[in-house]
């Protein structure tokens, strides 16, 4: 689909609302280049966790901040995430990672790190960028800013889902209690907190499936 601009557009909303999947499929209807922002406190985390680095030393994870590279390539119609060269693109979706990226993404100067690279990013439009705080943060200035939730119900079970397929044992309802502390701690932080930007079109995907969601946001782009 060809659009007379290269927009930049802004996905945020809670875990497991349908963000990343939505993003990726309008991104590639456009042609445009995807970029997924919590993949990047993702990727801190999991360095973080490895190289046993205290989640409760600012200092120590902001200088992580400024000591990683990471970096998302194309291999085939697939995207990759690389943290200082090595593939890691599995291993951030862990649910160690998920269970403790919201205490990284607290620490203002790893915020401050990753919003300047990702701006850098979204430089050139053209852009679907999908996150907690593009619309309200990140990229203010978006022509497009989309809130995308679901019912606290379905977005486990879609997580559910991802985590059976990857073979790693959690109990629905373990899932569903992780998913609203994470939210919370999202929604309530200081810094650039998980919240709809006064104009942002709100979708709830409870009830529709990603084909739905993904032609409301390209009739959107058109009308723009
Ligand atoms: O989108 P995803 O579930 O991969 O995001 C993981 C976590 O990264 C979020 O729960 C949030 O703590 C953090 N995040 C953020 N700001 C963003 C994107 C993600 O704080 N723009």
């Amino acid at each position: 689909m060809e659009l007379e601009k290269q927009l930049v557009i802004a996905i945020d909303g809670p875990a497991g609302a349908g963000k990343s999947t939505v993003a990726k499929l309008v991104a590639k209807r456009l042609g445009y280049i995807y970029i997924d922002t919590g993949a990047m406190y993702r990727a801190l985390t999991l360095k973080a966790l490895q190289k046993e680095i205290s989640l409760q030393s600012e200092v120590n994870l902001a200088q992580l901040a400024r000591d990683t590279r990471i970096n998302f390539i194309k291999k085939g119609l697939e995207d990759r995430v690389i943290i200082d060269g090595l593939d890691k693109t599995e291993e951030i979706r862990a649910n160690r990672v998920s269970n403790n990226v919201s205490t990284v993404a607290k620490v203002a100067e790893v915020r401050g790190e990753l919003v300047r690279i990702q701006r850098e990013l979204a430089q050139s439009g053209g852009v679907v960028m999908d996150g907690r705080d593009i619309g309200t943060v990140v990229l203010p200035e978006a022509d497009l800013k989309i809130f995308l939730t679901a019912t606290v119900e379905e977005r486990t079970k879609r997580r559910y889902q991802d985590l059976q397929q990857k073979e790693e044992a959690v109990s629905f309802e373990q899932l569903k209690e992780e998913i609203i502390r994470r939210d919370e701690i999202d929604r309530n932080r200081d810094i650039a907190p998980l919240k709809k930007a006064t104009d942002a079109i709100e979708i709830d995907t409870t009830k529709l499936n990603i084909d739905a969601v993904v032609d409301k946001i390209l009739t959107i782009c058109q009308e723009l």
